[in-house]
């Protein structure tokens, strides 16, 4: 029997402040899109909380300190700096980047001290094709992975299980715990796709489960990876706390891929997810936005994965 969940919310207005160019799909009005879909009446019981500025230093658990120096080097004072074709630079860049990771932060800190069941982190940039060293695919800083090692340096946790179900291969994630046997990285993803990584044979030290799908799948696919080879290798490994790579691009109406999946996929995970965390880690989930850039299939999808995440 599931008690009444709160669950916490994290935003903040300067995540619109990280701009890029006109046509880039990964755009302040995500975040738009998101927050007016949360305007319902079932979002009413959300725990609201303003992203705090995260400190910088952080991002040192998952980055050595010439990455976060060559971020901060090439912010602009006006106009855009692109890094690459994909990942740009604006103003308000370094800013949103230190809440996207306080926002990480601080939903550990009240999902581990109890305070709340769960969190979503409405956050930009995304961040997991962060590689230790390389900002790339929209990312500069890998939020969830910092997360991650967050964790386990606050509340000495054991084991944290990462599933990233963006329709894109988490290969920032898997390169920084890919010999990290205390991190469990499950991935489903679109292969062939950006960024080319992501095949079932890349396994880290054990520690990394990718379950690659093909454009044109969709929901029977996309549960058969999922219960076949993501959830089993979850509960086997027993976390202490699971972090979610949310990406909504494996949605049928997303520009950006070639997956079918519908937002009662979304619910559907949510839910196996939330009964694993039940059985291993008191149903603690945090859970961070990466893509999503069709803005209906995006604020569809994330209303569906926040009520499964509210519900008794
Ligand atoms: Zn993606």
């Amino acid at each position: 029997m599931r008690h009444a969940v709160a669950t916490l919310l994290l935003h903040h207005p300067s995540f619109l402040d990280h701009l890029t160019p006109s046509g880039h799909p990964e755009r302040p009005d995500r975040l738009r899109a998101i927050d007016r879909m949360l305007e319902a009446e079932r979002f009413q019981t959300l725990i609201r909380e303003q992203a705090p500025l995260g400190d910088i230093e952080a991002a040192l658990l998952a980055h050595p300190a010439s990455h976060v120096d060559m971020i901060r080097d090439h912010i602009p004072d006006s106009g855009m700096v692109q890094l690459d074709a994909d990942t740009c630079l604006s103003p308000g860049t370094w800013q949103a980047s230190q809440r996207a990771i306080g926002a990480a932060m601080q939903a550990v800190d009240e999902v581990m001290e109890g305070k709340v069941n769960n969190a979503f982190c409405a956050i930009r940039p995304p961040g997991h094709h962060a590689e230790t060293a390389t900002a790339m695919g929209f990312c500069l800083f890998n939020t969830v992975a910092i997360a991650a090692r967050y964790a386990q340096r606050e509340y000495g946790l054991s084991r944290v299980a990462i599933v990233d179900f963006d329709v894109h291969h988490g290969n920032g994630t898997q390169d920084i715990f890919w010999n990290d046997a205390s991190m469990l990285y499950c991935s489903t993803h679109q292969m062939p796709l950006f960024p080319g990584s992501g095949a079932s044979n890349e396994t880290g030290v054990g520690n990394i489960v990718n379950a690659p799908l093909h454009a044109g799948d969709g929901s029977a696919e996309f549960r058969e990876a999922m219960d076949i080879a993501v959830l089993p290798r979850i509960d086997a490994f027993e976390p202490d706390l699971i972090l979610i790579s949310a990406g909504f691009d494996a949605h049928f109406r997303d520009p950006l891929a070639n997956i079918n999946l519908v937002e009662t996929d979304y619910a559907w995970i949510t839910r196996k997810l939330m009964d694993l965390a039940d059985k291993h880690c008191e149903g603690r989930i945090v859970s961070l936005l990466e893509g999503g850039y069709d803005l209906e299939g995006l604020s569809h999808s994330v209303a569906a994965h926040l009520a499964t995440l509210m519900e008794n």
